[in-house]
């Protein structure tokens, strides 16, 4: 992906190559084209994913794109100065930004409009200016009498200019809210709200924010149309609220009993089981309704009728047990999901963190268990890797493996992992081993259908579809 492939205008592409950046992080892919679109956003992503540039992008590109010019067919700052070279009474005439990005403190203010200067620096009209509190008020009278394109603000300082009647926000277009969840906690929420109502209905709004969850989630519905949502998880993201567990098994239906098994865990509430495949889902969610359970599939082949139903069932909590693929569970919501079940692995170890953050929302705690073949071993490695974690094995007493491994595991770290990071004891002592990466299969083809007690689904080797796992 290059940013030109993000339809970015020549003087942005310009910019940012002598900036230095060759491609768009994660967060830019996906945030730019929406932006370009004129989609509103919701963005929580970690620090130093990029995130200015996700916003700021966008908006130079806008602005670079089609100049605005006022009813004298001059753009308000040449009017501004076309009537000071007339001589005419100086009089303020209060500024009119394009844009204003809000954010929490000082220093991240400075940061945005200097690097709004590096992305616009091929962009002669368009000036950013900073409005903080703290900055003598002529120094800012006289930033604003320039009439800059784009404000970038704090609330407090923003609301003084705003009711002395220095800025008019009739022209605004795009309004960005930086760091939302610590503006909140900050409690500028009045200030917040005060400023989006002094701008226009028809403003594109952009917000980010480390979390969508709670708070900052319910302002974020209000303040933005039809939002597309972008979620990032990180792989620094702890998840300390949810208990992560593998559990080893010899073959499909040792996979399926286990399930059944833990299924029944009175600590659950509803849960999502996670496939690889759409025929899986249906198959697994029929199984299980046969077995006494309220599930329901959850797939990219359904209607989006049936699956608008599915959700609102799981979220009245008649349906316990969700089994559904990567892309359609993404971003479900739903405080009373306690568990996550990976049936299948997921294919790359950046989806592993969404399955399990489908649990232990706001605040809450949850439990994600990941059923593995011995010959997984080393895709549960690759995902310790990327979460900088290791995941406990768990074994729970009357389904134990067969299967016994010849590499003790305790002592051995995934690559990356570094001592103290969060790592808990194992449950069950016997269960702390692991078999030998590279071991030969036992559970492949023939497996899932010889042995006698489990679903009869159409699988013929449990992890044929997961060959690319870890290949990008
Ligand atoms: P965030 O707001 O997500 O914390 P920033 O927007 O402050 O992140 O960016 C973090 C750092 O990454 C900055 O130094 C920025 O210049 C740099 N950066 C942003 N996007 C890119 C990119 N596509 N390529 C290289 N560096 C980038
Ligand atoms: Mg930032």
């Amino acid at each position: 992906m290059t940013f030109e492939s993000l339809g970015l205008h020549a003087s942005v592409i310009q910019a940012l190559t002598e900036a230095g950046y060759t491609k768009p992080t994660s967060v830019q892919e996906q945030a730019v084209p929406a932006a370009i679109e004129g989609r509103d956003l919701m963005v929580s992503s970690q620090t130093g994913s990029g995130k200015t540039a996700a916003f700021m992008l966008p908006a130079l590109h806008k602005f670079a794109s089609e100049p605005v010019v006022d009813q004298t067919g001059k753009t308000p700052n040449q009017e501004m100065q076309a009537s000071r070279s007339r001589g005419d009474r100086p009089r303020f005439k209060a500024a009119q930004p394009k844009m204003l990005v809000l954010t929490p403190t000082r220093e991240l203010a400075l940061q945005v409009t200097s690097a709004t200067d590096k992305y616009g620096s091929h962009m002669k009209r368009i000036k950013a200016i900073s409005i903080l509190g703290g900055m003598p008020y002529p120094k800012q009278m006289q930033l604003l009498a320039k009439n800059p394109e784009i404000l970038v603000a704090t609330p407090g300082r923003l609301i003084d200019h705003m009711e002395s009647g220095k800025i008019d926000f009739s022209q605004l277009q795009i309004l960005v809210l930086d760091e939302a969840d610590r503006m909140l906690d900050m409690g500028f929420i009045d200030d917040i709200e005060k400023i989006v109502a002094a701008t226009p209905e028809s403003r594109q709004t952009m917000l980010f924010s480390a979390t969508l969850d709670g708070v900052v989630g319910n302002m974020a519905k209000r303040i933005t149309k039809n939002p597309m949502i972008i979620q990032i998880a990180g792989s620094a993201t702890k998840h300390e609220n949810i208990q992560q567990k593998v559990h080893f098994v010899d073959d499909l239906s040792h996979k399926n009993r286990l399930l059944d098994h833990l299924l029944r865990d009175e600590t659950m509430d509803q849960a999502v089981v996670f496939t690889a495949t759409k025929r899986d889902a249906d198959n697994i969610a029929d199984r299980l309704n046969i077995a006494g359970f309220a599930a329901a599939a959850l797939h990219g082949d359904m209607h989006q009728g049936a699956r608008n139903r599915t959700l609102d069932s799981l979220r009245r909590g008649q349906v316990r047990v969700l089994v559904a693929t990567d892309v359609a569970a993404r971003g479900i919501d739903v405080p009373a999901i306690t568990h996550v079940f990976n049936y299948d692995l997921p294919k790359f170890p950046e989806d592993y963190v969404h399955r399990i953050g489908r649990t232990g929302r706001a605040g809450r705690n949850g439990v994600a268990v990941s059923l593995v073949n011995h010959a997984e071993s080393m895709n549960v490695k690759r995902i310790e890797r990327f979460t900088k974690q290791l995941i406990p094995v768990d074994v729970v007493v009357g389904f134990e493996p067969k299967k016994t491994a010849s590499a003790p595991r305790s002592g051995q770290k995934p690559g990356g992992w570094k001592p103290g990071d969060n790592r808990s004891a194992p449950s069950k002592p016997g269960g702390r081993t692991f078999s030998k990466p590279g071991a030969p299969r036992r559970d492949g083809a023939g497996a899932g259908g010889g042995a006698g007690g489990g679903y009869k689904g159409n699988r013929t080797n449990d992890s044929s579809t997961r060959r690319s796992f870890g290949d990008r």
